[in-house]
């Protein structure tokens, strides 16, 4: 496929899309959908509002053709979405995408991993908090326990997936669980990416003082491991990462907070209903769906992308500061896809 390369005004290529495909989750994890806010009456996406997946496919070989390389499927839960292999195959024939991951809380990879890799899926990232039965059923806020996501890590290893585990680190909640996870992650080969705990969306009640910080999490590690560090495959790479001397086994940290990285910062979001965010701290969508849906060539779709892409210049995280963190108009994480 012939490519094009966009560029903000930054200067910063597309490179990577996250796709939502679902606003809904099964866990209420504390820090992202509070369960006293995202209760039974909450208002979720009605199907109609859900791209279809032949809209996503479609969307997804127009950024491709506008450099798009890497696509990563979340959501809220993106297992919840019915029949995901299907999209997961129709994504992975498209020609020029050299790669497809999938964020979840891995409580449903038992049922679907096998599905998934013979659909052309090449790795799961799966979301894991705590090893402590009673503190994960806290932080997940419906008191699913440990085993279920570790049977999903299991199912996920067995299928072929590449696995990674992510760990968001919030002071005084799961603090405690930096080096069990690290010990855990160790002896399983997995690579844990401990990330920082992040001012995304209105609800989760943010605080700088609530945030550890790479540096700290670092000179935990360092007391307990022989830690190098490991170079970026690629240009933005988001993941900082060290290899524990002597093994193959890597562990990350996402420094959202503490070191931004808006330079490198290659990447668009599509929100479950069709929504083009170009920031994950920037709330203002550009909606792509009504565009599509009344009749937009792909040649138009191509054309409004790039528009939305040039006119780029989001780099919250290198501005933050205490009035930002409360004045800005922001999107939930579970809307937008982390
Ligand atoms: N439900 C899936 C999961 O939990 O993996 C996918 C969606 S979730 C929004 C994507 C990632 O965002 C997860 O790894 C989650 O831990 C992380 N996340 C959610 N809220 C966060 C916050 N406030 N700060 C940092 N990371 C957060
Ligand atoms: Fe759901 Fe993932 Fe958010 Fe937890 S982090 S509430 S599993 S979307
Ligand atoms: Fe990218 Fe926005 Fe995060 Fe900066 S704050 S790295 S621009 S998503």
């Amino acid at each position: 496929m012939q490519k094009s390369i966009i560029k903000d005004k930054l200067n910063r290529p597309l490179r990577d899309l996250r796709i939502s495909v679902i606003d809904r989750c099964n866990f209420r994890c504390q820090y992202c959908m509070p369960a006293d806010e995202f209760g039974p009456d909450f208002e979720f996406l009605p199907k109609s509002a859900l791209l279809s997946y032949e809209e996503i496919e479609r969307l997804a070989k127009i950024f491709v053709g506008l450099g798009v390389e890497k696509i990563r499927l979340t959501g809220g839960e993106p297992l919840l979405r019915k029949d995901m292999p299907v999209l997961v195959e129709k994504l992975s024939k498209i020609e020029g995408l050299s790669d497809i991951g999938l964020t979840t809380n891995g409580v449903l990879l038992p049922k679907l991993a096998a599905a998934l890799k013979k659909a052309g899926l090449k790795r799961v990232n799966v979301s894991l908090d705590s090893l402590n039965d009673e503190l994960f059923g806290k932080i997940n806020g419906r008191g699913v326990g440990v085993q279920p996501v570790l049977d999903g890590i299991k199912a996920a290893q067995a299928a072929g997936l590449g696995v990674k585990v992510n760990m968001v680190v919030k002071k005084g909640l799961n603090d405690s669980e930096i080096i069990p996870m690290a010990e855990f992650c160790k002896k399983e080969g997995l690579q844990l990416r401990y990330i920082e705990f992040m001012d995304v969306g209105s609800t989760n009640g943010w605080k700088m003082d609530d945030v550890i910080t790479k540096k700290q999490i670092y000179e935990m590690l360092k007391e307990k491991f022989e830690l190098e560090p490991v170079d970026p495959d690629y240009f933005g790479e988001v993941a900082k990462r060290y290899r524990y001397k002597g093994t193959d086994t890597q562990v990350g940290f996402i420094t959202s907070v503490s070191e931004s990285f808006c330079s490198s910062c290659t990447r668009a979001r599509l929100s479950a209903n069709g929504q083009l965010f170009t920031c994950l701290f920037n709330g203002n969508g550009h909606d792509i769906r009504n565009f599509m849906r009344n009749d937009a060539t792909d040649e138009e779709l191509a054309s409004r992308i790039t528009g939305i892409w040039n006119g780029r210049s989001d780099r919250y995280s290198d501005e933050r500061t205490a009035e930002t963190i409360t004045n800005r108009k922001k999107i939930e994480m579970s809307y937008i896809g982390g």
